[in-house]
């Protein structure tokens, strides 16, 4: 099994609505803001290279909302997805399988592309996952969550015949050395990809704990549907992490990709950091 970073670029959201009930004189040193009160975020996206599958988990935002859209969000940065797939050796066409933790624009915006007056699939050949439980809240979602959501993302996936539910248990294998968590505090049924490499378990933390900021406790996202939900899920989940020596993998950090946890007398902490490219040498293979 290969791992590779792709980087679908940075964009902005409001440091208030990312730190929820924390005050601003905290997190601004976490996260600083900018003169409008907003914090600059990666899309940080993962490429499984395993056996005949490549297995890209999430995809950003894409290029083809309007500029009234993106001035909302300011996508920065040179990065792309197809630059970042390029840099490894590879092309939209070599995606076998496209992991959507979940629906939300700035992790699964880049699945559709615009081909002249249509949406076409980004990835021809590729199968798009997701649950049927999220699925089906995407496809009716209530008012708060609404903005999230964009038809012109979700619709063309079912369109083109490429759509696939997945329905493993939360913590079995969907393919070897790939389990799935599955989480319902930040939305209904987010998956969380756990990747055994080398032996080590590697965790994508999706928007469970978009940046190293958000390991405290108190620090979950306004944006959550059931806060209340995230606070188990990330006591049980960074619980586990801490004890059998996870490595973390995040979507959102402006800039750490990957981090270690230890346990302190205030709680879960961060332990290392590390960039994915030095995993193989601090987990090589057990002989
Ligand atoms: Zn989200």
């Amino acid at each position: 099994m290969r791992l590779y970073t792709i980087n679908a670029g940075h964009f902005k959201l409001d440091g208030g609505a990312m730190h929820g009930v924390v005050p601003k004189s905290m997190w601004n040193k976490a996260n600083p803001a900018d003169e409008n009160n907003m914090c600059s975020w990666a899309m940080r996206c993962l490429l499984v290279e395993h056996g005949n599958y490549k297995i890209l988990i999430d995809n950003g935002m894409g290029t083809k909302q309007d500029d009234k859209f993106f001035g909302y969000y300011h996508p920065h940065g040179d990065d792309t997805v197809e630059k970042s797939l390029a840099a490894h050796g590879f092309t939209t066409d070599d995606i076998t399988d496209v992991f959507l933790t979940h629906l939300h624009f700035d992790h699964c915006g880049g699945s559709i592309k615009r081909e002249g007056d249509k949406l076409v699939p980004a990835f021809a050949k590729a199968q798009y996952w997701t649950t049927e439980k999220h699925w089906q809240s995407a496809m009716n979602p209530n008012e708060r969550e609404k903005a999230s959501f964009l038809k012109e993302n979700i619709e063309p996936m079912q369109e083109s015949g490429q759509l696939r539910f997945i329905d493993v248990a939360d913590g079995e294998k969907w393919l070897p050395d790939f389990r799935v968590r599955y989480v319902n505090g930040h939305t209904d049924s987010m998956m969380l990809p756990q990747i055994t490499f080398n032996g080590t378990t590697i965790l994508f933390c999706a928007d469970l704990v978009p940046s190293v900021a958000h390991i405290s406790m108190p620090w979950v996202m306004a944006y959550d549907m059931r806060p209340l939900d995230t606070l188990k899920e990330k006591a049980q989940i960074l619980t586990q992490a801490a004890e059998e020596n996870w490595v973390l993998f995040f979507e959102h950090d402006p800039k750490v990709e990957c981090c270690t946890l230890q346990k302190t007398d205030r709680g879960i902490r961060m332990k290392e950091t590390f960039p994915l490219s030095e995993l193989e040498a601090r987990y090589p293979v057990k002989e």
